[in-house]
C-alpha cells in the first residue's frame, strides 16, 4: 500500500513507475519506485545553515553544489543509471515532482514560497485563492498555502498524452482518482451518464461521449482524467487525446 492523500489511483499507473529495485536517495531496495527524471528535484539540506534547496535530478552530477543560503559546498552523490526514488523518500520530502496545474507549473521552489508559476494574463482563481501581481512578462501566479503545494509535489504525476493539469477546489489541490471510462460515468449517473460526462469533464462536447472508452484500457486514444475534492466532494476532470 502507498500513502498519497492526493493520488487515489493505483501507484502502478503513475508516471515513471518502476516496480522493484534500489532507491537512488536512501539506497534501500523495495517495491514501488518512481523515476527521477526531467521535472523532478532532489532536495538537500545544507549541513551549515540548514537551509533546504533543490537540485534538478537531471543536473545531479559531480561531487558538490553551492548552498544558495550560505554558499558552503554541499556534497552530492550521483544518482546512478535509471535514478528513482522510493515512496518513503518522496513522502519525507527528499524528492519533488514538478506538477503542471490549471494555475500553472508548481515546482518545489514555488511550493515553499506558496505560489504557482502561473500563466500569462491569468484573471481569476477559485474562491479563497488570491493572484500575484503580474511579473515583467505579464505572468500571474496563484497564492496557495505551502502545505498544499508541498503535498502536491510529494505526489506522483499521472500519465497523459498531452501533459498533466492538476485541478483545484475549495482552495486546495484535488485528489486524482484516475482515468474514467463510460463504465464509471454510468455507475455515477445511471439515468444520464452523458450529462454527467458533460458536467464533470471541462470543455467536453456531446459528440465526445462516443470517444470515451467503454472500459479502461491501456493506450486509449482519448484520456479522461478525473479528480475529486476531499472537502466538498465535487468531481472535475479534463481530457486529451493522442
Ligand atoms: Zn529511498
Ligand atoms: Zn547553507
Ligand atoms: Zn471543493
Amino acid at each position: 500500500m502507498h500513502e498519497f492523500p492526493l493520488f487515489g489511483a493505483s501507484i502502478a499507473t503513475a508516471s515513471g513507475y518502476i516496480p522493484a529495485g534500489t532507491c537512488s536517495l536512501c539506497g534501500r531496495s523495495g517495491s514501488d519506485r518512481l523515476r527521477l527524471g526531467t521535472g523532478t528535484d532532489v532536495i538537500h539540506t545544507c549541513g551549515g545553515c540548514k537551509r533546504e534547496f533543490a537540485v534538478p535530478a537531471n543536473k545531479h552530477e559531480g561531487v558538490s553544489v553551492k548552498c544558495p543560503g550560505c554558499a558552503a559546498a554541499a556534497p552530492i552523490r550521483p544518482l546512478g543509471d535509471r535514478p528513482a526514488t522510493c515512496v518513503p523518500c518522496l513522502r519525507n520530502g527528499r524528492a519533488a515532482f514538478t506538477k503542471d496545474t490549471e494555475y500553472g507549473m508548481v515546482r518545489w521552489e514555488g511550493a515553499i514560497h506558496g505560489v504557482t508559476h502561473g500563466a500569462p494574463g491569468l484573471r481569476a482563481a477559485g474562491p479563497g485563492l488570491a493572484l500575484t501581481d503580474p511579473n515583467g512578462e505579464g505572468w500571474v501566479g496563484v497564492m496557495i498555502p505551502t502545505t498544499v503545494l508541498l503535498e502536491l509535489v510529494r505526489t506522483p504525476t499521472y500519465v497523459t498524452w498531452q501533459g498533466d493539469q492538476w485541478l483545484f477546489c475549495c482552495a486546495a489541490a484535488m485528489v486524482y482518482i484516475g482515468e474514467w471510462s463510460q463504465a464509471e460515468f454510468i455507475s455515477r449517473a445511471p439515468s444520464d451518464p452523458q450529462a454527467c460526462f458533460l458536467e464533470v469533464v471541462e470543455g467536453a462536447e456531446p459528440w465526445m461521449w462516443g470517444r470515451v472508452p467503454k472500459q479502461i484500457q491501456p493506450n486509449s486514444e482519448w484520456g479522461f482524467y478525473i479528480f475529486t475534492c476531499y472537502t466538498c466532494g465535487r468531481v472535475r476532470g479534463h481530457f486529451d487525446m493522442t
